[in-house]
């Protein structure tokens, strides 16, 4: 705006500077011509006054004409250059700037002859001009200055109201939109003409409905990633959940007899064994061992070995109640905890397994193994705490088993 105005300024200036400045020009042009009308008029008189070198009348005559309102001078001067009147009479107090004159040759004609007398100049000044131009240019700047002023009220009423104030409005209300909470939200400029401003709102507007289509399509987008993102996270847990079950099966179970290995078995064991410590319950403990393994390994090889191994756990597990624990502690080896089990009773669970073996044939290609096994057995006493002792009880136990000629049950 400032600019604007600046420039308009500058252009009202310069073209009004230009209007005065050919108006003194015509009037200077005006004036000129009319001194050369004056002159015309006393011409003769000053002529004739030189001739009969009347210098008073030529005085008297000077000051009519320096008193008239256009001259502000007069020179009469004689065929040497000689100033014989010279007079100044301006106009105000102030002294012009500038002086101009017209200058006419003063001669007589004497028997066709033309004698010089001299020469006369009318002198007018810038004082002159600026008085008749003064006055109309005043009206044109006074004219100018209220046009200006007019033109300017109206222009910043129109542009108030038809531009500032719309888009002071559109500012305000672009502010509270919120790109994540667009909704129903749009622009009311309030403008009922097609305009550009209404125009403007109506992109604005298409432009939030764009964003909001966009935003719920994004949304949705995103919550559809991030329901399979679950899906997919629900599932592997799953995955690994039963990977880990697996594995935790694995590290508990013998690979070859599926049965506990020796560390889950020991873990167990010493559970049931704690728990009978505990409830004040008995508690048994058996080792046995196959007699002669070896043997079999050596004739048949070790596959049949390993088939003779799991039938074996097949004969052993047969014999056992779902409470009582089975696990493969070494090559051939196998140990049994039975809880809430006096001697007795262990041994005659023991003689049971015993005899079960003997009587089990291993059948292969034709082929039929016999094989039995020994039976260390001992029952928890009042200072076992850990079920390392009983098994180092009932190893000695399966010690003097093999001592006594295997296939037995020792206690
Ligand atoms: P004893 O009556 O004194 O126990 O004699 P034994 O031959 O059974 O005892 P020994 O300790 O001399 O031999 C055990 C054999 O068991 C040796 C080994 O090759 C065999 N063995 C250990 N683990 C396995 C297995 O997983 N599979 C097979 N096939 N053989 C095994
Ligand atoms: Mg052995
Ligand atoms: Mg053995």
């Amino acid at each position: 705006m400032r600019v604007v105005f600046v420039i308009y300024l500058s252009v009202t200036f310069v073209v009004t500077a230009a209007h005065f400045f050919a108006d003194y020009a015509r009037t200077q042009a005006s004036i000129l011509a009319e001194l050369q009308e004056l002159e015309k008029t006393v011409h003769e008189s000053f002529e004739t006054n030189l001739w009969q070198l009347s210098y008073p009348q030529l005085d008297a005559l000077s000051k009519g004409l320096v008193g008239m309102p256009i001259v502000e001078g007069i020179d009469v001067i004689d065929p040497h250059e000689k100033t014989i009147v010279s007079l100044r009479g301006f106009v105000s107090d102030v002294k012009p700037f500038s002086l101009f004159y017209i200058e006419t040759p003063l001669q007589r004609v004497l028997n066709g002859q033309i004698i010089p007398l001299g020469k006369i100049r009318l002198y007018s000044s810038s004082n002159v001009i600026f008085d008749r131009v003064l006055f109309g240019f005043s009206l044109v700047a006074v004219t100018v200055i209220v046009k200006l002023s007019i033109l300017w009220a109206l222009f910043l009423m129109a542009f108030r109201r038809f531009l500032a104030a719309p888009l002071e409005k559109l500012m305000s209300q672009v502010a509270t939109v919120q790109l994540e909470h667009i909704g129903d939200k749009r622009i009311d400029l309030g403008v009922a003409d097609q305009n550009e401003l209404h125009q403007l709102q109506d992109r604005f507007n298409v432009m939030l409905d764009t964003l909001e289509r966009d935003r719920k399509t994004m949304l949705q987008a995103e919550h559809e990633r991030q329901e399979l993102l679950e899906k997919e996270v629900a599932s592997r847990t799953e995955e690994l959940l039963d990977m880990n079950k697996k594995l935790a099966e694995l590290s508990e179970t013998d690979s070859l007899t599926g049965i506990r290995n020796r560390r889950s078995f020991f873990q167990q064991s010493q559970t049931l064994l704690d728990l009978a410590v505990r409830q004040q319950q008995p508690l048994c403990f058996l080792i046995l061992d196959l007699d002669h393994f070896k043997l079999i390994n050596d004739q048949y090889g070790h596959v049949v070995g390993d088939h003779v191994l799991c039938q074996f756990t097949k004969t052993v597990a047969a014999q056992l109640r779902k409470t009582d624990v089975l696990g493969r502690v070494g090559g051939e080896e196998f140990a049994v905890c039975l809880p809430d089990t006096e001697l007795d009773g262990g041994h005659m669970l023991a003689t049971k397994i015993c005899q079960a073996v003997a009587k089990n044939h291993f059948e292969c290609d034709g082929l039929v193994i016999d094989y039995t096994v020994s039976i260390g057995l001992v029952v928890r006493a009042r200072e076992d705490k850990q079920i390392s002792q009983l098994f180092q009880k009932a190893d000695a136990k399966l010690y003097q088993a093999k001592e006594n000629g295997r296939n037995c049950v020792e206690l």
